[in-house]
């Protein structure tokens, strides 16, 4: 375990007032959102902004005093030294990585660095401004090609941020009198696009389709329009959708079909080309593919692709692409090298979804839960709480494995987990090592468990 030096210790008021914090905050993550203190009515020039009144300031702090009690260093926002990719260094170290979303291990690879290199001298950097009024460089347009031909659709159009991708999407798209139906697990840009949007917003369980089609019997005499939103790869679960099933439902009940390929380019599919690929079914049954840069195409940005009436569309009206500075130019050129790479080296896919495969099945062997992950590059751990959770993953550290523990609120406290993120470049013995490492650490937890009750023995010194 890692463990911070001894002047760091909190005294005796820090660790009682961090065993309360951890109290409050235990209680009200498996109840009701916090009440909100009252404002005063009468504002004073002279008193600094109160930020802590806000939701979620107290879970914020609960993280860090939890963490502290029981000397983990935070796992969050940890530095690596260089580039992290199947294998990282952290402080100087060598870790087998789990935590980079590097699919296809072409973060760093010389022919997508050599774009990016090529374009900052003839472009430099920056766009310089929103396309609409700073104009757009060639390499824009190159890449919005490149991604249509990827699924075979008319047009599409880059996003100088893939959760903005979503935001402005949906935002654009529906209207207070619309409704949008998403699977449970949802991303929580979707989620955000739908609130911007002020559309009816409802979900049904986990690729659950006879719940969707029940929500969409219901609906099916409303005015307004309906989208339905999937992702092709579930970014917690490591699991997909039956894009078939989807594509019957939306002839029958005529909804808009949304599928977010974050996680599903370079993943599914024989050739990377994702959940379309996946089934067999031609790109077009989907009205709207929405997928991000930032994943396999080791970049950052987010696009949507389909017809050109939705593109023109968006490029035209979307307030994320219209008030946003364009994709900086060596972005877009890397961006557009890494599909380069990806359709002319398949062999990366294959590597990337063997190795998701084994990771599965070695953990299924160990007899760790891996919850409804089918091994789509994603295999969750699931732990069940969040203390043990983080308390594990910090111990994996000293075992030469990096995996982040995901706790609530990104999941429900139940759900808490270890994510596993795997890549081409990942071994069958980095993986092995991997899950011997869990076990290991999971068996001494166990024997000597971190409880409410211990952290107050802590808290009191
Ligand atoms: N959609 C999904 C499913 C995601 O997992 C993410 C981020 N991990 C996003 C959208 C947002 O993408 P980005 O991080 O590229 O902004």
């Amino acid at each position: 375990m890692t463990t911070k030096g001894s002047s760091k210790k909190l005294n005796v008021e820090d660790r009682r007032a961090a065993l309360s914090s951890v109290r409050r905050t235990k209680n009200r993550a498996s109840s009701q959102p916090a009440q909100r203190e009252p404002l005063s009515p009468v504002p004073d020039a002279n008193v600094r902004a109160d930020f802590s009144i806000l939701p979620g300031f107290r879970e914020m702090r609960l993280q860090k005093a939890a963490a502290e009690l029981l000397e983990i260093d935070n796992p969050f926002f940890r530095a690596h030294d260089g580039r992290a990719s199947a294998l990282t260094r952290i402080g100087g170290k060598e870790y087998i990585n789990f935590s980079s979303y590097d699919y296809l291990g072409l973060n760093g690879h010389p022919a997508v660095q050599k774009a990016a290199r090529d374009a900052v001298d003839r472009y430099g950097i920056s766009a310089g401004a929103s396309r609409v009024v700073g104009g757009e460089r060639p390499i824009h347009r190159d890449l919005e090609r490149k991604i249509a031909e990827v699924y075979g659709v008319e047009d599409a159009v880059v996003f100088v941020s893939g959760h903005a991708t979503n935001v402005s999407t949906i935002g654009q798209l529906l209207q207070p009198e619309d409704t949008i139906i998403h699977d449970a697990f949802i991303h929580n840009s979707i989620v955000t696009g739908a609130r911007l949007s002020g559309a009816s917003r409802q979900s049904f369980p986990h690729n659950d389709f006879e719940a969707l089609e029940g929500l969409l019997r219901r609906r099916s005499s409303k005015k307004g329009k309906v989208l339905v939103a999937v992702e092709g790869v579930y970014s917690m679960d490591g699991d997909c959708p039956d894009l078939t099933r989807l594509v019957e439902l939306k002839r029958r009940y005529g909804f808009w079909l949304m599928v977010d390929e974050a996680h599903a380019l370079g993943i599914l599919g024989k050739t990377g080309r994702g959940l379309h690929e996946h089934w067999n079914i031609d790109a077009n049954e989907v009205d709207i593919w929405m997928g991000t840069c930032s994943k396999t195409l080791a970049g950052c940005g987010g696009y949507i692709a389909g017809s050109r009436d939705l593109t023109e569309y968006l490029k035209f009206s979307a307030s994320g692409f219209v008030f946003s500075v364009g994709m900086p130019p060596p972005v877009a050129a890397s961006i557009s090298a890494a599909i380069d790479m990806m359709l002319a080296e398949p062999e990366r896919v294959e590597r990337v979804q063997e190795a998701g495969r084994c990771l599965l099945k070695l953990a299924r062997q160990e007899g760790l839960e891996t919850g409804t992950s089918d091994g789509h590059a994603v295999v969750p751990v699931m732990i069940g709480d969040s203390i043990k959770a983080t308390t594990i993953a910090a111990r994996l550290l000293g075992e030469g494995v990096n995996v982040l523990p995901i706790i609530y609120p990104a999941v429900p406290e139940r759900s808490s987990r270890l994510r596993f993120f795997v890549t081409s470049d990942h071994t069958e013995e980095q993986l092995k090592q991997a899950v011997t490492a869990v076990s290991k650490v999971w068996e001494e937890y166990d024997r000597d468990p971190v409880s409410l009750a211990k952290l107050a023995q802590l808290a009191a010194g």
